[in-house]
């Protein structure tokens, strides 16, 4: 029996194992599909304090876990296939073997939804991004894209337009799903410009290791062309990893847990933690503070039932 196990090894569970860890609960981290989480998969992150000339993602992750792992955390691999919240202690499946918890700490995350192109996950932190706050700054002056029809993708742009010296916004289809003042704040900007009915066929140059530029076409017409850019932003939306708690804990219609205030999920003793409840920041700053929040909150829990 388990006083603490985390679901997962990004900013948010790392940051739940340091404390829970410190706090003598010999916490069970499942590292899942993701080792490290999303910033693994990136490059230069500028923005999470302490570090003033910036540190790689991996780094960062990796520097995590042995901070959790020095105060007694655990960490396995292996993902939560099914759960069962019914009653305590709560039970996860793990690969096939059952695990037993007095807590549980669902720090799962939110995957970014990319657009499948041959290229574009080997130019992820090279030119390829989606998220703009996190990667906007490394644009100034440069030429950039956004792929969206949706009001993230008009956000992404308006801020993007701070830096990069033009913004070319691609969506599929003629109509945007975009709310009016989004759309029309976005069509104002003299840097933006609209390309609809468009979609993108790849994006280049692995060779070089950095975007250079995309192939376009026009589903109306089958025009197709060239276009160079230096950063290509994709914004059509993330999916929370919740497949797993669907039925046993409140989510909300897109899959997103539903918080009830602090960490607290409709389940006395499980938490949420990171972007697998937050659609709204997405950062590592956020992921990691909410993570010391479960992990506060999961240990006077126990503390109140006297373990
Ligand atoms: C390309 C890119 C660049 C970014 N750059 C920055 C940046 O510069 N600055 C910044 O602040 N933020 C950045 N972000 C955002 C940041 O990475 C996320 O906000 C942060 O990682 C969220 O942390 P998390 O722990 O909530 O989730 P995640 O990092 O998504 O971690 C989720 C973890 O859960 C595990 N998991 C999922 N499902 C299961 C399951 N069923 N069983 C077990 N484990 C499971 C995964 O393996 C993973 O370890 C970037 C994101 C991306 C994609």
């Amino acid at each position: 029996m388990r006083n603490v196990i985390i679901i997962g090894s990004g900013c948010a569970g790392n940051t739940a194992a340091i404390y829970t860890a410190r706090a003598n609960l010999k916490p069970l981290v499942i590292i899942g599909h993701e080792p490290g989480g999303q910033l693994s998969i990136t490059t230069e992150v500028e923005d999470v304090p302490g570090f003033p000339m910036g540190i790689d993602g991996p780094g960062l992750d990796e520097n995590m876990e042995k901070q959790a792992e020095r105060f007694g955390a655990e960490y396995v691999y292996g993902t939560v296939v099914e759960a069962d919240l019914s009653k305590r202690p709560f039970r996860l499946n793990i690969d096939g073997e059952w695990h037993d918890t007095r807590t549980l700490i669902i720090a799962s995350g939110a995957s970014a939804r990319w657009l499948g192109l041959a290229n574009e996950q080997k130019l992820i932190g090279h030119g390829v991004s989606s998220c703009a706050t996190c990667d906007g700054a490394f644009y100034r002056e440069r030429k950039v894209m956004v792929i969206g029809g949706g009001d993230t993708a008009m956000e992404e742009a308006n801020f993007l337009t701070r830096f990069a010296s033009h913004v070319t916004l691609v969506h599929r289809r003629e109509q945007f799903r975009a709310s009016k003042i989004m759309l029309d704040r976005a069509r104002a900007n003299p840097k933006i410009t609209f390309l609809h009915s468009t979609v993108v066929d790849d994006v280049y140059d692995i060779g070089q290791n950095s975007v250079t530029g995309v192939r376009l076409r026009n589903v109306e017409t089958g025009r197709v062309w060239e276009q160079e850019v230096d950063g290509f932003f994709v914004a059509i939306g993330h999916i929370p990893n919740t497949k797993a708690f669907k039925g046993q804990i409140d989510l909300d219609h897109d899959g997103y847990i539903v918080t009830r205030g602090g960490a607290r999920t409709n389940i006395e003793g499980v938490f949420h933690a990171g972007d697998v409840q937050d659609r709204a920041y997405r950062q590592a700053i956020t992921a990691a503070g909410m993570g010391c929040m479960a992990a506060i909150e999961a240990e006077r829990f126990l503390e109140a039932e006297g373990h």
